[in-house]
């Protein structure tokens, strides 16, 4: 008898995690992507895996946003455009930049954190990836003495929940590694994270997925659901017309995510956040771990012997023509901060899509009124960091085990369509009939 087969669409983080968790388990697995392999968000990105990291919904960030909204060179852009959907989505984003949401958000997102690394220890050790994985924190490097007190304000909320930091001097910052500026008043080091080559890692981890049988089929377009007469998820149908079939299915489409689900009755409010990064090698000197510059948001990874700045969050229609202006403000944003970029060899340039929801919590979990169907989506700017454990969450839920850890608010079911056709509001009440969980926090 031919094992149980799952169907997972896309070959990202979330994807990818989720088909090694299920193969090591002896489960026969499937995963689709309509792209070749190596360059998606969860490739490309800063490679910082900043466990206890805020979602985007925080107080005062959407006053800031509508603020930047005519400014190509803020470090979020929003294409202004009369378009229902991100006029709705930009509505409902707003609504949730506020203290109590966001309180909620990171009692859940600071529980995945330690979990998340565990398995990316976990996987890098048992097969072998060679991706510059370091566990020596990241720093959030601050420019201007007056912003010091802030910085580390943001990291003792943290500390709540486990996470600890250091708080050092310009002087002692340099002294660790000459390359920062003079100009720089000093850094807060967040010391649980890590930070590594995401490149290097989704390919090993790509390689082992193969080793344990799973087959990863590229240029292949899923268009749809494929049901049995009961309704439930039994294959998926590709835009050639082909059918593939499985018992499960797992959509973990990044951006294009929302685009499938709903059609199966899930109206995931996502928008694409376009972020860019810069590649060089031969800096004199490069930071001793990974870091966000404090005042322009560049992300600084040092990878092997190569420095990748990486940054800016640009929302308009996916697919766009890349801004370059906006490509520039990586080294313009990074030189007052760090010595000796300018004297590095640019090796590469890349541009790739955040996937965000408009509550700024992921959507994990099994997808209301379709029984065998999952979705892992929605992450942000964190989802390379909360792949492994979203990852290995699904993969209980399609076993049928019971997942490490519960995540409440993101669950799927704060979509679900209920047999509407797709329209993107809140409030409105998921299939079990209780209170919209998104909107309890709004209201308090
Ligand atoms: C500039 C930048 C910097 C970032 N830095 C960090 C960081 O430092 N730390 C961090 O944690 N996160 C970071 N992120 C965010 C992180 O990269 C993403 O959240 C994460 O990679 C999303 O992973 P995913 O698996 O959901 O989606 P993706 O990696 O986008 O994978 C989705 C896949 O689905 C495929 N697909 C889509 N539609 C279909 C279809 N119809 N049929 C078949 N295949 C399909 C796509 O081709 C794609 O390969 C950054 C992102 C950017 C852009």
């Amino acid at each position: 008898m031919s094992r149980p087969r799952t169907v997972i669409v896309g070959a990202g983080i979330v994807g990818l995690t989720t088909a090694y968790f299920l193969a090591r388990a002896g489960r026969e697995v499937i995963v689709l992507d309509r792209d070749e392999i190596g360059d998606g968000a969860s490739y490309g990105n800063a490679g910082l895996l900043s466990i206890g990291h805020y979602p985007l919904t925080r107080p005062g960030v959407s006053w800031r946003g509508f603020k930047w909204m005519f400014d190509r060179n803020a470090p979020l852009f929003i294409r202004p455009r009369p378009d229902a959907d991100l006029l709705s989505w930009l509505w409902t984003f707003h609504r949730h930049c506020n203290q109590s949401w966001l309180d909620r958000c990171m009692k859940e997102l600071c529980a995945m954190g330690f979990p998340t690394l565990e398995l990316f220890e976990e996987i890098i050790a048992v097969e072998g990836i060679e991706c510059d994985y370091r566990r020596d924190g990241w720093l959030d490097v601050v420019l201007k003495k007056e912003n010091m007190a802030s910085a580390e304000a943001e990291a003792k909320t943290l500390v709540p929940h486990g996470y600890s930091h250091t708080v050092i001097s310009g002087d002692e910052l340099r002294r660790r590694s000459p390359c920062f500026t003079d100009e720089v008043a000093g850094a807060v080091w967040y010391r649980d994270s890590a930070h590594c080559s995401p490149g290097d890692f989704m390919m090993g981890l790509g390689a082992a997925c193969a080793r344990l049988g799973v087959e990863i089929r590229t240029s292949c377009t899923v268009a749809g659901l494929e049901r049995d007469r009961f309704g439930k998820a039994a294959g998926i149908h590709t835009s050639r017309g082909e059918t593939i079939e499985g018992s499960a299915v797992v959509i973990s489409a990044g951006v294009w995510s929302d685009a499938l689900t709903r059609d199966m009755g899930l109206d995931i409010p996502m928008q694409g956040a376009r972020g860019y990064h810069l590649q060089y090698e031969g800096i004199p000197q490069l930071p001793f771990t990974g870091c966000v510059l404090h005042e322009t948001f560049v992300a600084v990874t040092p990878m092997h012997e190569q420095l990748r700045l990486a940054g800016t969050l640009e929302i308009q229609p996916l697919g766009r023509p890349w801004m370059r202006n906006r490509l520039a403000m990586l080294p313009a944003g990074a030189k007052r901060y760090i010595k000796g970029i300018e004297q590095g060899t640019q090796v590469a340039e890349w541009a790739g899509y955040r996937p965000c929801t408009s509550d700024g919590m992921p959507v994990i979990g099994a997808v209301p009124g379709t029984p065998g169907l999952f979705v892992g989506a929605g992450h942000a700017m964190m989802g390379m960091t909360l792949g492994p454990i979203t990852g290995k969450v699904l993969s209980d839920m399609v076993m049928g085990a019971p997942p490490p850890l519960l995540l409440p608010m993101a669950d799927p079911a704060r979509y679900a369509m209920n047999g509407r056709s797709a329209a993107r509001y809140e409030g409105s009440a998921p299939a079990n009939g209780a209170p919209p969980r998104e909107t309890a926090g709004l209201r308090s």
